[in-house]
């Protein structure tokens, strides 16, 4: 008996192409009896007309295929261990694999900051343009390969990543991961901070070594995205 690969129903959309192994388990001359692969349904019949001109004429719900193995490499988002090209690069990698409302934590990381405003040297100083630092102020740790001391700020901030997505995505194994698993990292509070704007828009995609990343197109082995799919 042959193979045949069916289509999951996705081709088209954003998540891109799916298929699915199935087994052809029984056919005559008007029925062709198919098995998913990898077990799940018990199987369904199809008009064998059907399915024979679908594949001759590349209908693409149907193809003949050797066996699973060839699927492998037609995941929804990666193809031959590599993303697939609409899901390269930072703004793709960050929105589609990173979940998790990070900058939820703001309010907390300002309130945390506070107090080290306080305690820091240049607080009795106060503002650099005179007068004192009001209640709102905290301290701003700076980003030290821009050589940008802590220094007391008064404005809103941002959330910041200490190890940046870039560096957990390259080096630390976000590349081969869970969407779960990089979504603890996206939302960890110890790995968040609050910086004023400047400095994290003078960071930008800078890792905590000052080096800018780019993201990886490769991912590993155990690399998966939303719903679990790879
Ligand atoms: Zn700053």
């Amino acid at each position: 008996m042959g193979r045949t690969g069916r289509h999951g129903g996705t081709q088209g959309s954003e998540a891109g192409e799916k298929w699915e192994a199935f087994e052809v388990v029984a056919i005559d001359a008007k029925t062709v009896t198919l098995r998913p692969v990898l077990g799940g349904s018990s199987g369904y019949s199809e008009s064998l007309n059907g399915v024979i001109s679908d594949i001759n004429s590349a209908m693409e719900r149907y193809k003949r295929i050797t066996g699973p193995a060839e699927l492998e490499g037609q995941g929804v988002y990666v193809e031959a261990g590599m993303l697939k090209p609409d899901f390269r690069g930072s703004a793709n990698i960050r929105a589609k694999f990173y979940e998790g409302d990070y900058a939820a934590n703001i309010e907390k990381l300002r309130n945390d900051a506070k107090p080290k405003a306080l305690a820091h040297p240049s607080f009795s100083a106060g503002k650099p343009v005179g007068g004192p630092w009001g209640s709102d102020a905290w301290l701003c740790p700076g980003f030290a390969p821009n050589n940008r001391p802590a220094h007391i700020v008064e404005k809103a901030g941002q959330v910041d990543h200490k190890m940046s997505v870039a560096e957990h995505w390259n080096d630390h194994g976000g590349n081969n991961t869970s969407q779960e698993k990089r979504r603890e990292f996206n939302t960890d509070p110890n790995n968040l901070q609050i910086l004023c704007e400047q400095c994290n828009q003078s960071k930008g995609s800078m890792g905590s070594d000052g080096t800018r990343a780019t993201f990886k197109d490769s991912v590993g082995d155990n690399f998966t995205g939303p719903d679990g799919n790879r």
